[in-house]
């Protein structure tokens, strides 16, 4: 058996539309969402995805203001910032991409960011609200997760899930949100004792450890389905035929880029077991914009009471 592949471009696009439809609807009665996008320093990976974030928000008909400060910007000016943007109405949306600076307090910044206009849903508002399970803005990535898993129709309820990586913004608000769906969820993270054999038991597996690889056949069950967080920019060519011998596409694409994208899950190893999974890229990575896109339009919709 081979798992079927999740395809997460084909249910980006189908969120993206939904989004612009939105968006279409509140620009007729007179609002359109605004998103500001705050990027401190010159991070080139942090530039790419701000970039994408900005080109898809405008997209769908969003408007974006992108703010970009030199990396010797002190906290209380990016503070005063924030206050001013959360205190703009046309603005509905702040996102303030990481990672800052280290002389900047990246918590203490989340926290100045308005509660309603917190589309990255990392505030502590936001995270209490998901721990409790009231309304409010959940955190992209997980909560893209959940779409992933709601298309391919696999219902989390009474399911054991697997969540490797304890993190803020991925692995405890994606095991918060498994948990609200009804799983019987483990948390995993870098002191559990032999990975392996919890990971096993998992029907979903979600991995979000930030380490290449991790995930090989002996830490899934077959038939399970398996959601890869993980995105590495591998650039040496002897770890691209390890981890996909034999893949024409793969090294052709490393031939002519220098690099190509892989995930915490080994890919080659775990799709002869798993159910479904997830590849990298085309994978998570298109549905965390999406998801950002769907928050910034439902907070301006809850701006306008609709
Ligand atoms: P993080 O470094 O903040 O957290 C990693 C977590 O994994 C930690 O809780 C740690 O305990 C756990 N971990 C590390 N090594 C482990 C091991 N050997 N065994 C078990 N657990 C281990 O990372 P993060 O911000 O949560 O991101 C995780 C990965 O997801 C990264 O590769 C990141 O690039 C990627 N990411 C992708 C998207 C996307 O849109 N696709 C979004 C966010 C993060």
């Amino acid at each position: 058996m081979t798992a079927q592949l999740i395809d997460g471009n084909a249910l980006a696009k189908r969120i993206r539309e939904d989004v612009a439809a939105r968006v279409r609807a509140l620009a007729a009665r007179g609002t359109v969402p605004g998103l500001a996008v705050l990027l401190v320093g010159d991070d080139p990976a942090s530039q790419v995805y701000v970039k994408h974030k900005v080109a898809d928000c405008e997209g769908a008909g969003m408007r974006s203001l992108l703010e970009r400060h030199p990396a010797t910007l002190a906290e209380a000016d990016l503070l005063a910032r924030i206050r001013a943007l959360n205190a703009d109405p046309a603005v509905h949306g702040i996102l303030v991409q990481l990672p800052l600076p280290p002389h900047i307090d990246a918590q203490r910044v989340i926290e100045t960011i308005s509660p309603a206009k917190d589309v990255d849903g990392f505030t502590v508002a936001s995270a209490g609200a998901l721990t409790i399970g009231r309304p409010g803005f959940r955190p992209c990535t997980p909560y893209g997760c959940m779409q992933m898993l709601a298309s391919i129709g696999c219902d989390p309820r009474g399911r054991h899930a697997v969540v490797i990586g304890r993190s803020n913004i991925v692995g405890k608000p994606m095991a918060m949100m498994l948990l609200h769906a009804h799983s019987t969820v483990t948390l995993c993270h870098s002191r559990t004792r032999d990975l392996a054999a919890v990971t096993r038991q998992a029907e979903i597996l979600v991995v979000a450890a930030g380490r290449l690889a991790l995930v090989g056949a002996e830490h899934v069950a077959e038939g399970a389905v398996v959601v890869d967080v993980g995105v590495h920019r591998v650039e040496d060519r002897a770890t691209v035929e390890r981890l996909f011998p034999g893949n024409a596409k793969k090294l052709a694409a490393f031939a002519s880029r220098g690099a190509v994208l892989a995930g915490d899950v080994d890919f080659t190893a775990v799709a002869p077991r798993a159910g479904r999974i997830t590849p990298v890229p085309g994978g998570v990575g298109p549905l965390t914009i999406a998801m950002l896109m769907a928050n910034a339009v439902r907070a301006a919709r809850r701006r306008r009471g609709v």
